[in-house]
């Protein structure tokens, strides 16, 4: 019995999380390419906790052979196509110095699927990042404000990631690439809400054009109590001062009944859900219906395996609102 344990903690993916329902792509297969949390910010809204090493460092943290290798795992197991193959995971995925690699390999194995990169843009000043991600089918980039002392409280970032740098170097980036671009700004109550972050954003946004405006607030537990979300009309007065570009989150997609989504994920048998569950809240806390309807499982099979979880002392609970978020 403890050896069957063991031989499937092995098998477990440790890389790759979800997939997860993203309203901005789809059913997206998520690949961590730090394995810890590894950033060049702190943010205080992080879902995945505190950063533990805050470095401008670009390092194989996740070598490429891995991270691939086990991709090609999931796909012989006979799991659906996601909507997305997405670079993110425990921390700033460019920090990974094999990234142009895992976008390529990604690409190879699932043809057809695009490649996003969600990225905090602290790295785009540096001409190897940006060649990197010119290869990927979408890129996300986040810019949450343009004011100095408002990225210094909300983003915390490391001392070499200058503010005036990452705006020109996501414009720098902007200008040579040929894929999707979409900003994407978080807004947190009382730190990066005022007037003259609109200003500046909205200038900002007219001369880097991005193809569509996200515009966010807090909607999951963050890494320190300090921010929280900021109202609806706030939210709606950003929206619409962004531009045309600045549309409102596309809602998240129906499930998709051939091919990916529930009815063929629900084929799989339920005896890796623990891993896999794990695996995804590390990542992001989520509820037990969001994992429910991202991972193709019943409710009851879901909620009995974070139940199992929690008493294991693997996952925890957290009450936001009329919610129950677990977190790894
Ligand atoms: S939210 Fe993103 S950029 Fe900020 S600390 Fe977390 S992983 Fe890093």
């Amino acid at each position: 019995m403890r050896r069957d344990k063991e031989d499937r903690a092995t098998d477990a993916p440790r890389f790759i999380f979800g997939p997860v329902v993203s309203g901005r792509l789809g059913l997206s297969l998520g690949l961590d390419l730090l394995g810890a949390r590894i950033c060049s910010f702190d943010c205080l809204y992080c879902e995945a906790g505190p950063t533990e090493a805050l470095t401008v460092a670009r390092k194989p943290y996740v070598p490429a052979g891995k991270i691939l290798a086990e991709l090609a795992r999931w796909k012989a197991a006979g799991h659906g196509r996601p909507d997305a193959v997405t670079l993110g995971g425990l921390g700033e995925p460019t920090l990974n110095s094999d990234c142009a690699e895992i976008i390529a390999g990604a690409k190879e194995l699932f043809p057809g699927v695009p490649v996003a990169v969600l990225t905090n843009s602290s790295l785009l000043p540096d001409p190897d990042v940006r060649a990197a991600l010119g290869a990927a089918d979408i890129v996300l980039p986040s810019m949450d404000t343009l004011v100095a002392a408002e990225y210094a409280r909300l983003n915390r970032p490391h001392a070499a990631v200058d503010l005036g740098g990452l705006r020109r170097g996501l414009l720098d980036f902007r200008a040579g690439y040929g894929g999707a671009l979409c900003l994407e700004v978080l807004l947190a109550d009382g730190i990066n809400d005022s007037e003259e972050n609109l200003e500046a954003l909205r200038d900002y946004c007219r001369e880097l054009s991005p193809d569509r405006v996200d515009v966010v607030t807090l909607s999951r537990p963050g890494a320190h109590p300090g921010a929280t979300a900021v109202l609806k009309p706030v939210l709606a007065r950003f929206r619409q001062a962004l531009g045309p570009a600045a549309a409102s989150p596309a809602p998240a997609p129906e499930p998709a009944t051939e091919g990916h989504g529930p009815t063929a994920l629900a084929a799989r048998r339920n005896d890796d859900l623990g891993p896999s569950l794990l695996a995804s809240v590390k990542r992001r806390p989520q509820t037990a219906r969001g994992l429910a309807a991202a991972l193709g499982h019943s409710l009851d099979a879901v909620q009995a395996a974070l139940d199992a979880l929690e008493r294991d002392g693997a996952v925890r609970q957290r009450v936001e609102g009329r919610e129950i978020f677990y977190s790894g």
